[in-house]
């Protein structure tokens, strides 16, 4: 079976979704998110040679997932785009446990479904429980945690730490971790036991990110950034930019540009319009030509600084589901 092409790729990410037929109920294999793109929603993730993708599931999305031989195909008005297969997810993606660890968050980012879910707040033994069930499938690879800020951003480090050292004592994977950076977070996450760490910067428009993120600092994420590569080294650090909030393809380069150059690889996550946030936010999701005109961008940046998104191992950079990730897919 031949491998979904990178503007195939491309253009199943621009639409994101796909419904279900009823035919593969019994192998379908949602996951539902409690953070990231579909965070309160259900998806799948498809394997189409060495590429993969995750789509949510909308029954009025305009593609379909059908059996197909052995395996599925995509397809849009009876006309086959991608085939390829189902990929079983563990706890949100494949091969990964990758946890939420408070569902929920003081701050208000105006595209973030999160602090609308008002969701539980896992302790310890429920995380190590999680993850010690994903281990069983002998699949797993990764262990991945982020969290919203419950009470402040100072205590949710000090949860997660302790999450951390907890996991680092039973397993003998890599840990990375996505939260809001404090002035410690770096260097208490890495005495936990860290591996990787992620701040978002959301995006690199700072009259955007005005709006977009009340009470959040871009300066200080980036601030942050900068110091985490001191301490976790080149290719461990990471950060989420959304696309199609407003910003123009010129700031992204520039964000890009700005980002590799103090040592962090960039995620360049396509928006995805929460009904949660119906209303409260203008959101475009970037089309095909978009995403790999940034994409080969990115990876042209990333090769310039000698950063190889293929060598993280946790969160989004070896899972790709959700974006058209340079060196993987283009
Ligand atoms: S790319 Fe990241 S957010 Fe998307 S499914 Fe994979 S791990 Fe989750």
């Amino acid at each position: 079976m031949r491998t979904m092409t990178p503007e195939e790729k491309a253009y199943l990410i621009s639409i994101g979704s796909a419904s279900i037929d009823e035919a593969l109920s019994a192998d379908f294999l949602p996951t539902t998110a409690t953070a990231g793109p579909g965070a309160g929603g259900s998806s799948v993730f498809i394997r189409s040679g060495g590429r993969r993708v995750r789509l949510s599931v909308n029954p009025a999305s305009p593609l379909r997932v059908v059996p197909d031989r052995d395996g599925i195909a995509i397809v849009r008005n009876g006309e086959t785009i991608v085939r390829g297969r189902l990929e079983r997810s563990l706890c949100h993606c494949p091969e990964q446990a990758y946890i939420t660890v408070s569902e929920r968050c003081i701050y208000d980012c105006k595209f973030c479904p999160v602090p609308k879910l008002d969701g539980a707040i896992k302790d310890t033994e429920t995380v190590v429980r999680m993850v010690e069930e994903a281990a069983a499938s002998g699949s797993l690879s990764a262990i991945s945690l982020t969290s919203g800020v419950a009470g402040s951003p100072e205590q949710e480090v000090e949860r997660m730490a302790a999450v951390v050292r907890a996991l680092r004592a039973r397993f003998d994977l890599p840990i990375g971790v996505s939260v809001y950076p404090t002035a410690d977070s770096t260097a208490i996450l890495r005495a936990a036991g860290a591996d990787e760490i992620k701040y978002n910067v959301e995006t690199m428009d700072p009259a955007i990110f005005a709006r977009v993120c009340p009470g959040l600092s871009l300066p200080f994420i980036l601030n942050a950034l900068a110091g985490a590569v001191e301490v976790f080294g080149r290719n461990a650090v990471f950060s989420n930019f959304i696309i199609g909030l407003g910003e123009d393809d010129e700031t992204i380069r520039d964000g890009v540009a700005l980002l590799a150059r103090i040592g962090v690889i960039p995620i360049l996550r396509p928006i995805s319009a929460s009904p949660l946030r119906a209303g409260e936010i203008a959101v475009e999701r970037p089309s095909p030509e978009r995403l790999l005109r940034l994409a080969a961008m990115t990876r042209e940046t990333l090769e310039r600084h000698d950063l190889d998104p293929r060598r993280a191992r946790t969160m989004c950079l070896p899972c790709t589901g959700c974006d058209l990730t340079p060196f993987r897919d283009v």
